[in-house]
Protein backbone atom coordinates (compact mmCIF):
# COMPACT_ATOMS: atom_id res chain seq x y z
CA UNK A 1 0.00 0.00 0.00
CA UNK A 2 2.95 2.25 0.74
CA UNK A 3 4.19 1.85 -2.79
CA UNK A 4 0.90 2.74 -4.19
CA UNK A 5 0.72 5.54 -1.66
CA UNK A 6 4.27 6.77 -2.89
CA UNK A 7 3.64 6.71 -6.62
CA UNK A 8 0.04 8.98 -5.92
CA UNK A 9 2.15 11.48 -3.73
CA UNK A 10 4.92 12.06 -6.81
CA UNK A 11 1.87 13.94 -8.34
CA UNK A 12 0.42 15.52 -5.50
CA UNK A 13 3.13 16.77 -3.65
CA UNK A 14 5.74 17.33 -7.10
CA UNK A 15 8.54 15.91 -7.65
CA UNK A 16 11.36 17.89 -5.65
CA UNK A 17 9.43 17.79 -2.53
CA UNK A 18 9.03 14.05 -3.15
CA UNK A 19 12.47 13.28 -3.16
CA UNK A 20 13.42 15.32 -0.42
CA UNK A 21 10.80 14.39 2.21
CA UNK A 22 8.48 11.86 0.78
CA UNK A 23 11.17 9.29 -0.39
CA UNK A 24 13.42 9.14 2.67
CA UNK A 25 10.11 8.12 4.36
CA UNK A 26 9.63 4.94 5.57
CA UNK A 27 5.85 3.26 6.51
CA UNK A 28 7.08 1.45 10.37
CA UNK A 29 4.00 -0.05 10.92
CA UNK A 30 0.09 1.20 10.41
CA UNK A 31 -2.67 -0.15 13.09
CA UNK A 32 -5.30 1.61 15.59
CA UNK A 33 -5.94 4.79 12.54
CA UNK A 34 -2.06 5.37 13.18
CA UNK A 35 0.44 5.65 10.51
CA UNK A 36 3.90 5.22 11.76
CA UNK A 37 6.54 6.72 10.02
CA UNK A 38 10.25 6.45 10.82
CA UNK A 39 12.36 10.15 9.42
CA UNK A 40 15.79 10.16 9.00
CA UNK A 41 15.46 13.36 11.54
CA UNK A 42 13.42 15.68 13.75
CA UNK A 43 13.28 18.49 11.31
CA UNK A 44 12.15 16.56 8.56
CA UNK A 45 9.23 14.84 10.27
CA UNK A 46 8.72 18.12 11.83
CA UNK A 47 8.64 19.07 8.18
CA UNK A 48 6.26 16.76 6.85
CA UNK A 49 4.24 16.51 9.63
CA UNK A 50 3.41 20.50 8.69
CA UNK A 51 3.28 20.69 4.99
CA UNK A 52 2.23 17.40 3.79
CA UNK A 53 0.21 15.39 6.38
CA UNK A 54 -3.30 16.12 4.20
CA UNK A 55 -1.54 14.20 1.17
CA UNK A 56 -0.02 11.69 3.22
CA UNK A 57 -3.61 10.67 4.70
CA UNK A 58 -4.96 11.21 1.30
CA UNK A 59 -2.56 8.80 -0.09
CA UNK A 60 -2.63 6.29 2.13
CA UNK A 61 -6.25 6.21 2.13
CA UNK A 62 -6.48 5.65 -1.31
CA UNK A 63 -4.18 3.16 -1.68
CA UNK A 64 -6.31 1.07 0.86
CA UNK A 65 -4.64 1.58 3.79
CA UNK A 66 -6.69 4.23 5.75
CA UNK A 67 -5.70 6.16 9.00
CA UNK A 68 -6.94 9.27 10.72
CA UNK A 69 -3.41 10.22 12.38
CA UNK A 70 0.22 10.70 11.18
CA UNK A 71 3.10 10.08 13.93
CA UNK A 72 6.79 10.04 13.09
CA UNK A 73 9.85 9.14 14.64
CA UNK A 74 13.50 9.25 13.80
CA UNK A 75 15.37 6.41 12.70
CA UNK A 76 18.07 4.96 15.22
CA UNK A 77 20.54 5.58 12.41
CA UNK A 78 20.50 9.27 12.36
CA UNK A 79 21.28 10.13 15.99
CA UNK A 80 24.56 8.09 14.94
CA UNK A 81 25.46 10.16 12.40
CA UNK A 82 28.33 12.25 12.36
CA UNK A 83 28.85 16.08 12.97
CA UNK A 84 25.40 16.39 15.08
CA UNK A 85 26.91 18.43 17.73
CA UNK A 86 26.36 21.06 14.96
CA UNK A 87 22.92 22.43 16.77
CA UNK A 88 21.80 24.11 13.69
CA UNK A 89 22.98 23.14 10.20
CA UNK A 90 21.76 25.05 7.25
CA UNK A 91 18.65 23.53 5.24
CA UNK A 92 20.97 22.26 2.30
CA UNK A 93 22.65 20.22 4.96
CA UNK A 94 19.72 19.35 7.21
CA UNK A 95 18.71 17.75 3.55
CA UNK A 96 22.46 16.12 2.57
CA UNK A 97 22.10 14.27 6.18
CA UNK A 98 18.70 13.18 5.58
CA UNK A 99 19.17 11.39 2.61
CA UNK A 100 22.53 10.11 4.22
CA UNK A 101 20.84 8.96 6.78
CA UNK A 102 17.86 6.85 4.94
CA UNK A 103 20.65 5.75 2.70
CA UNK A 104 22.15 4.11 5.70
CA UNK A 105 18.34 2.59 6.42
CA UNK A 106 17.71 1.28 3.16
CA UNK A 107 20.14 -0.50 0.65
CA UNK A 108 18.60 1.48 -2.06
CA UNK A 109 19.74 4.60 -3.40
CA UNK A 110 16.96 7.04 -3.96
CA UNK A 111 15.03 7.16 -7.16
CA UNK A 112 14.57 10.14 -9.56
CA UNK A 113 10.67 10.33 -9.85
CA UNK A 114 11.09 11.49 -13.23
CA UNK A 115 13.29 8.61 -14.86
CA UNK A 116 10.23 6.81 -15.33
CA UNK A 117 9.58 4.29 -18.72
CA UNK A 118 6.22 6.90 -19.67
CA UNK A 119 8.82 10.12 -20.02
CA UNK A 120 11.42 7.88 -21.85
CA UNK A 121 11.26 8.31 -25.67
CA UNK A 122 11.84 5.56 -27.67
CA UNK A 123 13.53 5.57 -30.56
CA UNK A 124 15.59 3.15 -33.29
CA UNK A 125 18.72 3.79 -31.18
CA UNK A 126 17.24 2.90 -27.54
CA UNK A 127 14.60 0.73 -28.82
CA UNK A 128 16.27 -2.59 -27.90
CA UNK A 129 17.79 -1.42 -24.51
CA UNK A 130 13.84 0.04 -23.75
CA UNK A 131 11.99 -3.35 -25.02
CA UNK A 132 14.89 -5.42 -22.73
CA UNK A 133 14.07 -2.64 -19.64
CA UNK A 134 10.32 -3.45 -19.99
CA UNK A 135 10.57 -7.01 -20.36
CA UNK A 136 12.48 -7.21 -17.16
CA UNK A 137 10.25 -4.85 -15.46
CA UNK A 138 7.16 -6.66 -16.02
CA UNK A 139 9.23 -9.22 -13.03
CA UNK A 140 7.16 -12.22 -13.76
CA UNK A 141 10.32 -14.98 -14.63
CA UNK A 142 13.66 -14.58 -15.06
CA UNK A 143 14.62 -14.65 -18.74
CA UNK A 144 17.96 -12.48 -19.36
CA UNK A 145 20.35 -12.53 -16.85
CA UNK A 146 21.76 -10.60 -15.97
CA UNK A 147 20.48 -7.65 -18.29
CA UNK A 148 23.92 -5.53 -18.94
CA UNK A 149 22.91 -2.29 -20.49
CA UNK A 150 25.50 -0.13 -21.65
CA UNK A 151 26.45 3.39 -23.74
CA UNK A 152 27.36 6.44 -23.58
CA UNK A 153 27.11 9.04 -21.40
CA UNK A 154 23.19 10.93 -21.25
CA UNK A 155 22.00 8.07 -23.37
CA UNK A 156 19.64 7.06 -20.69
CA UNK A 157 21.25 3.87 -18.89
CA UNK A 158 20.28 5.52 -15.36
CA UNK A 159 17.02 6.56 -16.73
CA UNK A 160 15.85 2.81 -17.81
CA UNK A 161 17.06 1.30 -14.45
CA UNK A 162 14.87 3.93 -12.41
CA UNK A 163 12.09 2.97 -15.29
CA UNK A 164 12.19 -0.68 -13.86
CA UNK A 165 12.35 0.14 -10.49
CA UNK A 166 9.28 2.60 -10.38
CA UNK A 167 7.31 -0.40 -12.54
CA UNK A 168 8.44 -2.90 -9.98
CA UNK A 169 7.35 -1.01 -7.17
CA UNK A 170 3.65 -0.40 -8.26
CA UNK A 171 3.37 -4.00 -9.71
CA UNK A 172 5.26 -6.02 -7.55
CA UNK A 173 5.28 -4.69 -4.14
CA UNK A 174 6.04 -7.84 -2.78
CA UNK A 175 9.63 -7.61 -4.08
CA UNK A 176 12.62 -6.59 -2.54
CA UNK A 177 14.17 -4.02 -5.26
CA UNK A 178 17.33 -2.47 -5.04
CA UNK A 179 19.03 -0.29 -7.31
CA UNK A 180 22.28 1.70 -6.60
CA UNK A 181 25.66 2.69 -8.50
CA UNK A 182 28.97 1.23 -8.41
CA UNK A 183 30.33 3.53 -6.19
CA UNK A 184 28.08 3.38 -3.54
CA UNK A 185 27.92 -0.34 -3.54
CA UNK A 186 31.63 0.02 -2.90
CA UNK A 187 31.01 2.52 -0.22
CA UNK A 188 28.52 0.28 1.76
CA UNK A 189 31.31 -2.67 1.08
CA UNK A 190 34.27 -0.63 2.36
CA UNK A 191 32.17 0.83 5.70
CA UNK A 192 30.73 -2.78 6.32
CA UNK A 193 34.62 -3.17 6.32
CA UNK A 194 35.29 -1.21 8.59
CA UNK A 195 32.38 -1.48 10.87
CA UNK A 196 32.59 -4.93 11.15
CA UNK A 197 29.75 -5.75 9.52
CA UNK A 198 30.15 -7.77 6.84
CA UNK A 199 27.96 -10.07 7.56
CA UNK A 200 25.18 -8.29 7.33
CA UNK A 201 26.46 -6.77 4.13
CA UNK A 202 26.22 -9.81 2.78
CA UNK A 203 22.70 -10.61 3.68
CA UNK A 204 21.38 -7.56 2.71
CA UNK A 205 22.77 -8.01 -1.04
CA UNK A 206 22.09 -11.55 -0.81
CA UNK A 207 18.31 -11.30 0.12
CA UNK A 208 17.22 -9.26 -2.87
CA UNK A 209 14.83 -9.98 -5.32
CA UNK A 210 16.01 -7.86 -7.86
CA UNK A 211 19.50 -6.00 -7.77
CA UNK A 212 20.56 -3.09 -9.98
CA UNK A 213 24.29 -1.32 -10.63
CA UNK A 214 24.93 1.40 -12.19
CA UNK A 215 27.87 2.34 -13.60
CA UNK A 216 30.05 -0.82 -13.22
CA UNK A 217 33.12 0.93 -14.98
CA UNK A 218 33.67 2.47 -11.52
CA UNK A 219 35.21 -1.00 -10.28
CA UNK A 220 37.72 -1.16 -12.67
CA UNK A 221 40.76 -1.68 -10.32
CA UNK A 222 38.87 -1.70 -7.04
CA UNK A 223 39.77 -5.59 -6.32
CA UNK A 224 38.30 -6.19 -3.07
CA UNK A 225 34.98 -4.46 -4.27
CA UNK A 226 35.25 -6.85 -7.27
CA UNK A 227 35.46 -9.86 -5.63
CA UNK A 228 32.60 -8.97 -3.35
CA UNK A 229 30.77 -7.86 -6.25
CA UNK A 230 31.23 -10.87 -8.07
CA UNK A 231 30.09 -13.22 -4.90
CA UNK A 232 26.72 -11.12 -4.86
CA UNK A 233 26.52 -11.35 -8.69
CA UNK A 234 26.52 -15.22 -8.51
CA UNK A 235 24.50 -15.49 -5.55
CA UNK A 236 21.71 -14.31 -6.89
CA UNK A 237 21.78 -15.10 -10.20
CA UNK A 238 22.28 -19.03 -9.09
CA UNK A 239 19.11 -18.23 -6.81
CA UNK A 240 17.27 -16.96 -10.45
CA UNK A 241 16.93 -13.39 -8.36
CA UNK A 242 16.99 -10.65 -11.40
CA UNK A 243 20.41 -8.93 -11.81
CA UNK A 244 20.44 -5.17 -13.51
CA UNK A 245 23.86 -3.71 -14.73
CA UNK A 246 25.02 -1.11 -16.62
CA UNK A 247 27.94 0.48 -17.92
CA UNK A 248 29.62 3.32 -20.42
CA UNK A 249 31.43 0.33 -22.67
CA UNK A 250 30.63 -3.33 -23.24
CA UNK A 251 31.93 -5.87 -21.23
CA UNK A 252 34.55 -6.75 -22.98
CA UNK A 253 36.12 -3.55 -23.12
CA UNK A 254 36.28 -2.96 -19.25
CA UNK A 255 39.29 -2.05 -18.28
CA UNK A 256 40.44 -3.55 -14.99
CA UNK A 257 37.83 -5.78 -14.24
CA UNK A 258 38.88 -8.85 -13.86
CA UNK A 259 38.21 -11.54 -17.13
CA UNK A 260 35.63 -13.87 -15.24
CA UNK A 261 33.88 -11.39 -14.28
CA UNK A 262 33.43 -9.47 -17.53
CA UNK A 263 32.51 -12.97 -19.00
CA UNK A 264 30.15 -13.42 -16.46
CA UNK A 265 28.81 -9.95 -17.04
CA UNK A 266 28.15 -11.20 -20.35
CA UNK A 267 26.11 -14.46 -19.66
CA UNK A 268 22.74 -12.87 -20.26
CA UNK A 269 21.55 -10.41 -22.26
CA UNK A 270 23.56 -7.39 -23.02
CA UNK A 271 22.40 -4.80 -25.38
CA UNK A 272 23.71 -1.01 -26.05
CA UNK A 273 21.99 2.34 -26.42
CA UNK A 274 23.20 4.12 -29.66
CA UNK A 275 23.70 7.35 -30.03
CA UNK A 276 20.80 9.43 -30.69
CA UNK A 277 19.69 10.66 -33.68
CA UNK A 278 17.83 13.55 -35.28
CA UNK A 279 14.18 11.72 -34.43
CA UNK A 280 14.93 10.70 -31.58
CA UNK A 281 16.66 13.92 -30.05
CA UNK A 282 13.38 16.47 -31.57
CA UNK A 283 10.79 13.55 -30.12
CA UNK A 284 13.20 13.87 -26.17
CA UNK A 285 12.54 18.16 -26.81
CA UNK A 286 9.13 17.32 -27.97
CA UNK A 287 8.24 15.57 -24.96
CA UNK A 288 9.80 17.46 -22.18
CA UNK A 289 7.77 20.45 -23.75
CA UNK A 290 4.62 18.51 -23.53
CA UNK A 291 5.85 17.89 -19.61
CA UNK A 292 6.80 21.27 -19.16
CA UNK A 293 3.47 22.92 -20.01
CA UNK A 294 2.39 23.24 -16.79
CA UNK A 295 4.91 24.54 -14.71
CA UNK A 296 5.63 27.78 -17.51
CA UNK A 297 2.56 28.31 -18.73
CA UNK A 298 1.85 31.03 -21.64
CA UNK A 299 5.74 30.54 -22.49
CA UNK A 300 5.95 28.81 -25.82
CA UNK A 301 8.90 27.30 -27.87
CA UNK A 302 8.28 27.12 -31.65
CA UNK A 303 8.68 23.61 -33.35
CA UNK A 304 11.25 25.48 -35.41
CA UNK A 305 13.53 25.68 -32.08
CA UNK A 306 13.08 22.66 -31.08
CA UNK A 307 14.31 21.48 -34.70
CA UNK A 308 17.16 23.86 -34.50
CA UNK A 309 18.71 22.45 -30.98
CA UNK A 310 17.89 18.66 -32.36
CA UNK A 311 20.43 19.52 -35.52
CA UNK A 312 22.99 20.92 -33.55
CA UNK A 313 22.99 19.52 -30.01
CA UNK A 314 24.37 16.06 -30.71
CA UNK A 315 26.59 14.83 -27.84
CA UNK A 316 24.15 14.05 -24.79
CA UNK A 317 20.58 14.11 -23.96
CA UNK A 318 21.39 15.82 -20.94
CA UNK A 319 23.24 18.81 -22.59
CA UNK A 320 19.94 18.83 -24.96
CA UNK A 321 18.18 19.29 -21.75
CA UNK A 322 20.22 21.76 -20.15
CA UNK A 323 19.82 23.84 -23.11
CA UNK A 324 15.90 23.57 -23.33
CA UNK A 325 15.65 24.60 -19.49
CA UNK A 326 17.75 27.48 -20.15
CA UNK A 327 15.63 28.70 -22.62
CA UNK A 328 12.64 28.64 -20.06
CA UNK A 329 14.23 30.17 -17.50
CA UNK A 330 15.45 33.01 -20.01
CA UNK A 331 11.88 33.55 -21.85
CA UNK A 332 10.01 33.55 -18.45
CA UNK A 333 12.68 36.40 -17.23
CA UNK A 334 12.17 38.28 -20.38
CA UNK A 335 8.66 37.26 -20.91
CA UNK A 336 8.89 36.99 -24.02
CA UNK A 337 8.12 34.38 -26.87
CA UNK A 338 11.33 32.37 -27.69
CA UNK A 339 11.99 32.90 -31.09
CA UNK A 340 15.23 31.20 -33.06
CA UNK A 341 17.76 34.39 -32.97
CA UNK A 342 16.41 34.33 -28.82
CA UNK A 343 18.12 30.89 -28.67
CA UNK A 344 20.79 30.92 -30.26
CA UNK A 345 21.82 34.16 -28.42
CA UNK A 346 21.12 32.83 -25.75
CA UNK A 347 22.79 29.20 -25.78
CA UNK A 348 26.03 30.22 -27.60
CA UNK A 349 28.33 28.52 -25.17
CA UNK A 350 26.43 25.31 -25.46
CA UNK A 351 26.25 25.37 -29.23
CA UNK A 352 29.79 26.70 -29.65
CA UNK A 353 31.01 23.71 -26.99
CA UNK A 354 28.49 21.35 -29.15
CA UNK A 355 30.25 22.85 -32.80
CA UNK A 356 33.63 21.93 -30.93
CA UNK A 357 35.66 19.36 -33.71
CA UNK A 358 38.51 17.38 -33.45
CA UNK A 359 41.54 18.80 -35.07
CA UNK A 360 44.21 17.36 -37.30
CA UNK A 361 47.06 18.41 -34.74
CA UNK A 362 45.25 16.61 -31.86
CA UNK A 363 44.98 13.37 -33.49
CA UNK A 364 48.43 13.65 -33.72
CA UNK A 365 49.35 13.93 -30.16
CA UNK A 366 46.92 11.37 -29.45
CA UNK A 367 48.01 9.07 -31.93
CA UNK A 368 51.61 9.64 -31.08
CA UNK A 369 51.20 9.39 -27.26
CA UNK A 370 49.09 6.08 -27.85
CA UNK A 371 51.92 4.54 -29.54
CA UNK A 372 55.11 6.21 -27.60
CA UNK A 373 56.27 8.28 -30.37
CA UNK A 374 57.54 11.54 -30.65
CA UNK A 375 55.13 14.03 -32.07
CA UNK A 376 57.92 15.60 -34.10
CA UNK A 377 58.09 11.92 -36.30
CA UNK A 378 54.25 12.67 -37.34
CA UNK A 379 55.23 15.29 -39.61
CA UNK A 380 59.11 14.33 -40.08
CA UNK A 381 60.74 12.05 -42.75
CA UNK A 382 61.28 8.53 -40.77
CA UNK A 383 59.81 5.78 -42.85
CA UNK A 384 60.21 3.09 -40.21
CA UNK A 385 57.41 1.09 -40.05
CA UNK A 386 56.93 1.44 -36.39
CA UNK A 387 56.50 5.44 -36.99
CA UNK A 388 54.79 5.46 -40.66
CA UNK A 389 51.92 3.12 -39.22
CA UNK A 390 51.23 5.33 -36.83
CA UNK A 391 51.46 8.20 -39.02
CA UNK A 392 49.21 6.50 -41.52
CA UNK A 393 46.56 5.40 -38.64
CA UNK A 394 46.71 9.67 -37.71
CA UNK A 395 46.12 10.44 -41.34
CA UNK A 396 43.18 7.63 -41.48
CA UNK A 397 42.04 9.36 -38.47
CA UNK A 398 42.12 13.02 -39.99
CA UNK A 399 40.22 12.11 -42.70
CA UNK A 400 37.24 10.55 -40.59
CA UNK A 401 36.70 12.82 -37.80
CA UNK A 402 37.61 16.38 -39.71
CA UNK A 403 36.21 18.05 -42.43
CA UNK A 404 39.51 18.27 -43.97
CA UNK A 405 40.48 17.67 -47.66
CA UNK A 406 43.59 15.25 -48.64
CA UNK A 407 45.83 17.88 -49.66
CA UNK A 408 44.84 20.04 -46.26
CA UNK A 409 45.42 16.97 -44.08
CA UNK A 410 49.08 16.33 -46.08
CA UNK A 411 50.17 19.74 -45.51
CA UNK A 412 49.32 19.04 -42.14
CA UNK A 413 51.62 15.80 -41.79
CA UNK A 414 54.96 17.70 -43.12
CA UNK A 415 53.32 19.09 -46.25
CA UNK A 416 53.16 15.49 -47.46
CA UNK A 417 51.57 15.15 -50.91
CA UNK A 418 47.75 14.22 -50.94
CA UNK A 419 48.57 11.09 -52.41
CA UNK A 420 50.31 9.61 -49.75
CA UNK A 421 47.04 10.17 -47.41
CA UNK A 422 44.74 8.76 -50.13
CA UNK A 423 47.27 5.60 -49.91
CA UNK A 424 47.22 5.96 -45.94
CA UNK A 425 43.51 5.67 -46.03
CA UNK A 426 43.64 3.21 -48.37
CA UNK A 427 45.31 0.58 -46.80
CA UNK A 428 44.49 1.29 -42.90
CA UNK A 429 40.90 0.43 -43.92
CA UNK A 430 42.52 -2.76 -44.93
CA UNK A 431 44.03 -3.34 -42.08
CA UNK A 432 41.29 -2.89 -40.09
CA UNK A 433 39.62 -5.99 -41.18
CA UNK A 434 43.33 -8.01 -40.76
CA UNK A 435 44.03 -6.97 -37.72
CA UNK A 436 42.25 -7.37 -34.34
CA UNK A 437 44.19 -4.97 -32.22
CA UNK A 438 45.18 -2.41 -34.92
CA UNK A 439 40.98 -2.36 -35.25
CA UNK A 440 40.65 -2.00 -31.48
CA UNK A 441 43.00 0.79 -31.15
CA UNK A 442 41.64 2.98 -33.50
CA UNK A 443 37.98 2.12 -31.66
CA UNK A 444 39.76 3.36 -28.83
CA UNK A 445 41.32 6.47 -30.32
CA UNK A 446 38.43 7.44 -31.93
CA UNK A 447 36.15 7.19 -28.83
CA UNK A 448 38.38 9.45 -26.91
CA UNK A 449 38.85 11.99 -29.04
CA UNK A 450 34.90 12.71 -29.75
CA UNK A 451 34.90 12.27 -26.19
P1 LIG B 1 23.14 7.79 -18.54
O1 LIG B 1 22.83 7.13 -17.24
O2 LIG B 1 23.14 6.86 -19.70
O3 LIG B 1 24.40 8.62 -18.50
P2 LIG B 1 20.72 9.23 -17.98
O4 LIG B 1 19.79 8.10 -17.84
O5 LIG B 1 21.17 9.89 -16.73
O6 LIG B 1 21.99 8.83 -18.86
O7 LIG B 1 20.06 10.32 -18.95
C1 LIG B 1 20.49 11.66 -18.99
C2 LIG B 1 19.28 12.56 -19.13
O8 LIG B 1 18.71 12.40 -20.41
C3 LIG B 1 18.18 12.24 -18.14
O9 LIG B 1 17.58 13.43 -17.71
C4 LIG B 1 17.21 11.41 -18.93
O10 LIG B 1 15.89 11.56 -18.48
C5 LIG B 1 17.37 11.98 -20.32
N1 LIG B 1 17.13 10.98 -21.38
C6 LIG B 1 18.04 10.17 -21.95
N2 LIG B 1 17.47 9.41 -22.89
C7 LIG B 1 16.17 9.72 -22.90
C8 LIG B 1 15.03 9.27 -23.65
N3 LIG B 1 15.14 8.34 -24.60
N4 LIG B 1 13.83 9.84 -23.40
C9 LIG B 1 13.71 10.81 -22.47
N5 LIG B 1 14.72 11.28 -21.72
C10 LIG B 1 15.94 10.75 -21.93
MG1 LIG C 1 23.88 7.13 -15.51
Amino acid sequence: AWGKAKVALQTTVGQNNYKNWISPLQLMSIGGGVAHFSVPTSFAGTWVERNFSDQLLHALADAGAGAHRLDFSVAEAATAAPNNTNATPPPAARIAAAAAAAEKDQPSASLDARFTFDSFVVGKPNQLAYSAARRVAEGGHVTFNPLFLYGGVGLGKTHLMHAIAHQLSVDRPDLKVVYLSADQFMYRFVRALREDGTMEFKELFRSVDVLMVDDVQFLAGKNSTQEEFFHTFNALVDQNKQVIISADRAPTELKKIEDRIASRLQSGLVVDLHPTDYELRLGILQKKVALYKNDYQGLEIGENVLEFLAHRITSNVRVLEGALTRLYAFGSLVGKEITLDLAQDCLVDILRASDRKVTVEEIQRAVSEHYNMRLSDMIGPKRHRTIARPRQMAMYLAKQLTSRSLPEIGRRFGGRDHTTVMHAVKRIDELKLADSQLADDLQMLQRMLEA
